[in-house]
């Protein structure tokens, strides 16, 4: 079968978030002497040099956006075992940043057209399923169905489209409809439109795929509530049947407490006492009192309203009250990374704020901690819960999306509603496993460092579903 995989990011070559951790990874996973997975991604500005000295160039041509003709050219690079697919042009993709820019709603609009010009020029490979990625590829299965179901073959291609945040959908001005997408006066017009003046790219992929997906079970039941169905809810609740939850996992190379080059001791489930040693380093490392009697908490996380940071602005008089430290490492709303820093200041052998993206000390943290606190609002999957049971650190979350798949009352502690009394319950409840109850405490250690969540099991599933978009071949 072969499978091609739409994406905006992917590491190791661009990562901002979540999908291009799932963008590195699951191909990996899924390739196989059955399964030709390959990728394709546009030539961004942020890919280092190291991987553009190493890419062939295969040809070029134009894609059709509207009424532009724009050059694409095509270059290849074979990556652990992966063929990726490199789509270049200056103009839209030689930027300061991969998102963000005033015309993302082009950007991406090319980026879509020119996957499926690609498959014109690709030797010896057609695709039997297009596997598209967020808002950024939203627009394939629209111009695929629209605009290419008389090109031979393409009207067997089978489309599946992953929704890694449905915050994030894609919004512009009517206007694009037909000055850049060149869908005026055809049925997506409608489809596009979530209000009589907004284009919404999201909206249409979700009507026009074949299959959607998502990133944990819970996600995509929540997804078809108005709560956290982000005003799409109906279009998840009429095509729940093609609608499936696929846990992301995490990369089980890069973390692995047993040969972590960041941490100063390497440690596994049989020498937690090594645990504690690397707790007391990160004290030291981030100016807290070093005891190791002292329950570590952490939080790592992009500083915004979805990872329910208020309620943990909220209870921060009352953690100041209890007897353990909080670290936290982020950024984002100046709201929230002003708190932290506050308490930081005010009380800082309890309290350590660490504002600023830092991997090294991300690995250091999770290895140091007791506790990882994850109290989202919403949570499509979420990758620190997991890292966090893999270093031994036990997860404190609110019950929601990927979250509440990952964790219940053997591997961590968790709450459902999203209220800070209930947090601080939690909290507690922990603190009186951790100070009262220390053998509790390691079986549950124990039991999180077990759980698999590495790419196989996901990789599964995401087989199964394109096994069963091959049936209706
Ligand atoms: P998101 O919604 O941001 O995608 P996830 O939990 O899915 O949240 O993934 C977050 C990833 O980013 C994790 O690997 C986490 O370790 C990492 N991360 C988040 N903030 C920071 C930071 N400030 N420094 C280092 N790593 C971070």
């Amino acid at each position: 079968m072969n499978i091609l995989f739409a994406a905006f990011e992917a590491d190791p070559f661009v990562k901002t978030g979540g999908l291009g951790d799932v963008a590195g990874s699951l191909p990996k996973a899924v390739a196989s002497s059955s399964y030709d997975i390959r990728v394709i991604l546009p030539l961004l500005s942020a890919i280092p040099d190291v991987y553009r000295k190493k890419m062939q160039f295969v040809c070029s041509y134009d894609v059709p956006l509207g009424w532009r003709n724009q050059y694409c050219g095509l270059f290849t690079l074979k990556q652990n075992g992966v063929l990726y697919y490199f789509l270049d042009n200056e103009y839209y993709f030689h930027r300061e940043q991969v998102y963000g820019e005033f015309d993302d709603g082009e950007r991406v609009a090319f980026f879509s057209k020119a996957v499926l010009e690609t498959i014109l020029h690709l030797d010896g490979f057609f695709p039997d399923i297009l596997h598209c990625n967020d808002w950024h590829t939203a627009l394939v299965p629209v111009f695929l169905k629209e605009q290419y179901r008389d090109v031979p073959g393409f009207s067997d291609i089978k489309t599946i489209f992953t929704i890694h945040n449905l915050k994030f959908q894609g919004k512009y001005t009517d206007y694009v409809i037909g000055d850049i997408l060149g869908l005026q006066d055809t049925p997506a017009e409608h489809q596009l439109l979530s209000d009589p003046h907004t284009a919404n790219y999201l909206q249409a992929a979700s009507i026009y795929c074949d299959e959607i997906t998502t990133v944990s079970p819970t996600y995509a039941e929540e997804i078809c509530l108005p709560y956290y169905g982000e005003g799409l809810d109906w279009i998840f609740r009429e095509r729940c049947e093609n609608l499936v939850g696929i846990l992301n996992g995490i990369d089980y190379k890069a973390w692995n407490p047993a040969n972590d080059k960041n941490l100063p001791l390497n440690y596994d489930a049989d020498s937690l006492k090594t645990k504690e040693k690397n707790k007391l380093v990160l004290q030291k490392e981030l100016g807290l009192k070093e005891d190791a009697e002292i329950p570590l908490f952490v939080i790592i996380s992009r500083l915004t309203e979805q990872k329910g940071l208020d309620l943990v602005n909220y209870l921060l008089p009352e953690i100041e009250y209890r007897n353990m430290q909080l670290a936290v490492l982020g950024v984002g709303d100046a709201e929230y990374e002003n708190a932290f820093r506050y308490y930081a200041e005010k009380d800082p052998k309890k309290f350590a704020a660490c504002i600023r993206f830092d991997n090294g000390l991300s690995h250091r943290m999770y290895a140091g901690a007791d506790v990882m606190l994850v109290p989202s609002r919403f949570e499509p999957c979420g990758l620190t819960q997991m890292i966090a049971m893999r270093y031994g650190t036990l997860p404190l979350v609110r019950e929601t999306g990927g979250l509440k798949d990952t964790v219940n009352e053997t591997n961590g502690f968790s709450f459902v509603t999203f209220n800070a009394d209930d947090m601080l319950y939690s909290i507690d409840c922990a603190l009186d496993v951790y100070f009262n109850h220390p053998k509790r405490w390691r079986r549950m250690q124990h039991t999180a460092m077990a759980e698999d969540f590495s790419w196989k099991a996901s990789a599964k599933e995401y087989r199964k579903l394109y096994n069963k978009l091959a049936k209706s071949f």
